[in-house]
């Protein structure tokens, strides 16, 4: 209360400067275009279920993919609903935020079978023992959300969450939040930068673009920014602004864009 306005760093806007970001159209042979999805392809629903890819965005993503090297879907939910939303077969889909990578119609699990077993288990668990008013379960087999978007009382609900959660052995988790929800993840070294840095090192990358609004998006802010120091590569992060958007992300963006529509029309100057 009272506190002062937090003045947080708005970074510049892509589409106002697309003369710096030629180079990921002048060796499409070498670029890698990296995207979350909700936020940033699609607009956040209520109902993760309900979410909509945009034909037009579709459309662009089919371009990309002909001409770049290599798009990829990067995203916390599974890789399989990712292919499922998305559709299109010559995409490579990282889910469950950098754990498991489905390319050319094989699914890899970059975890050991045993924490990825312990996810499992974890999401039985789940399950049975959290019982909050109006949450949503995401058990996606190797991490897990629990959403509150649609609760009547978002605060209340995650109280409800958090305390549930006090209950349950957690050991070997790692709890963290996003925009209405909780995410838990394995305490294990891996994230969508890491993810990220795999596909970069196997392909043979050596342009970046990365989109993405949320925290977790930041683990591959981090990789891109590694990446850039250590050698011969360029990387591009782009922060998609929502009211809401972590003041982190913005503060780590080389740009911005204004929401899901600003976005397509960056995939769209991307692509032509
Ligand atoms: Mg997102």
């Amino acid at each position: 209360m009272g506190g002062g306005l937090v003045k947080v760093r708005i970074p510049p806007n892509a589409l106002d400067n697309l003369e710096h970001l030629q180079p990921l159209k002048d060796e499409r042979d070498e670029t890698g275009i990296f995207l979350d999805l909700d936020g940033t392809l699609c607009q956040i629903v209520d109902a993760p279920d309900a979410v909509e890819m945009p034909s037009l965005t579709r459309r662009y993503l089919e371009a990309l993919s002909a001409k770049h090297k290599i798009v990829v879907i990067i995203s916390g939910r599974a890789a399989s609903t990712l292919l499922r939303i998305v559709n299109i077969p010559s995409i490579i889909y990282v889910g469950n935020h950098g754990l498991e990578i489905i390319e050319g119609g094989k699914r890899r699990i970059l975890l050991p079978e045993g924490v990825a077993a312990r996810m499992r288990s974890l999401g039985e668990t789940l399950r049975s023992s959290i019982d909050c008013e109006g949450i949503l379960l995401e058990l996606k087999e190797l991490s897990h959300a629990i959403h509150y978007r649609r609760a009547a009382n978002p605060v209340k609900a995650r109280e409800c969450i958090l305390r549930e959660l006090d209950e349950i052995d957690l050991a070997g988790v790692r709890m963290t939040e996003g925009k209405l929800l909780v995410q838990l993840r394995p305490e294990y070294p891996l994230d969508k930068g890491k993810a990220l840095e795999l596909l970069v090192k196997e392909r043979g990358i050596r342009r970046i673009l990365y989109a993405g609004d949320d925290t977790t998006d930041l683990d591959a802010f981090r990789s891109v920014a590694e990446l850039v120091k250590g050698g011969s590569l360029r990387g591009y992060r782009i922060a998609v602004r929502h009211p809401d958007s972590p003041a982190r992300l913005l503060q780590l963006a080389d740009y911005s864009v204004e929401g899901v529509e600003e976005m397509q029309q960056l995939l769209e100057w991307t692509s032509s």
